[in-house]
């Protein structure tokens, strides 16, 4: 028997292959969920899965968990996820975490369109194609659920080199707020965690002059652990945040 604060639960973790995606998938699992680990990146979402699985670093083996290719900024691709959902587990998730997303870091009078375009689609519109379609799923079900969606702090104040990121993220937190008027009448809670400088590989771009200066603001004076996002989404998905909805949760070590 799964204990837990989201024992029972179908769970689906997009950008699941990596960082705090693949946190997540964990803290989910231990706390009783199953897991479904969707990546664009197939073989990353399946690594999710069984490497923690196989060091049994929490992960519940009760669950039918599974991996999933999926593109959020595709809408085919985001339909054929939830069709397959469906096939498989006979019902939608009513956990849905949008952790999929991408920078393409340049100063505005040297970013091509293309780079903003492409992040915008993932992070924005990927985080609007996965909400609506799994959103739809559960309505259709009359499942109450909860949709936790990843922003980020660089959305609240900006960042040098991150016009296109940071304002794809403070679309992630309207969007959010906007929903979440939208579907409380389906009892569906949609949140978004706006995490601050966490140790995974999308950060490894940033030059270690500039990370120094960033840790230097940072109260708690160090980076996060994708863990420590990964509990806050886990909390925000369970019942134990049931009167919160349309919330913007800084997990920064006080950045
Ligand atoms: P990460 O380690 O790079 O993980 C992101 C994952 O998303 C990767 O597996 C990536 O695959 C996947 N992905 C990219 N495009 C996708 C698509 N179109 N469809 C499906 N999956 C896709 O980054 P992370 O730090 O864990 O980031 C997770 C979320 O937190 C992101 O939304 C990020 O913006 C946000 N965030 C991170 C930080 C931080 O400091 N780490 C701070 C604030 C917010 P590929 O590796 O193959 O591209």
């Amino acid at each position: 028997m799964v204990s837990g604060i989201v024992a029972g639960r179908l769970a689906i973790v997009t950008g699941a292959g990596s960082g705090i995606g693949r946190a997540t998938c964990q803290v989910l699992s231990r706390e009783g969920a199953t897991v479904i680990a969707a990546d664009k990146n197939y073989a990353a979402a399946e690594q999710t899965i069984k490497s923690h699985a196989a060091l049994a670093s929490g992960f519940n083996d009760a669950g039918d968990h599974s991996a999933l290719e999926l593109d959020v900024s595709d809408s085919k691709s985001v339909k054929h996820a939830v069709q397959k959902t469906l096939e498989q587990y006979k019902a939608p998730p009513t956990i849905v975490v949008n952790c999929a997303g991408i920078t393409r870091d340049n100063w505005l009078l040297k970013l091509s369109e293309e780079d903003y375009s492409r992040v915008q689609d993932v992070n924005l519109k990927g985080t609007f194609l996965v909400m609506q379609a799994f959103a739809q799923a559960m309505a259709d079900k009359g499942k109450p659920g909860s949709i936790v969606n990843i922003s980020s702090i660089v959305a609240k104040y900006g960042n040098i080199g991150q016009t296109n990121y940071a304002s794809s993220k403070a679309g992630v937190i309207a969007m959010t707020q906007s929903a979440a008027k939208e579907l409380g009448k389906f009892n569906i809670r949609v949140n978004a965690v706006l995490p601050g400088f966490t140790e995974t590989p999308i950060v490894e771009t940033v030059p270690e002059k500039v990370m120094h200066q960033m840790i230097k603001m940072i109260p708690l004076g160090r980076m996060g652990q994708p863990s420590e996002i990964a509990e806050v989404i886990t909390f925000l998905s369970s019942d134990k945040s049931s009167f919160v909805t349309g919330a913007a949760v800084d997990v920064t070590g006080g950045f």
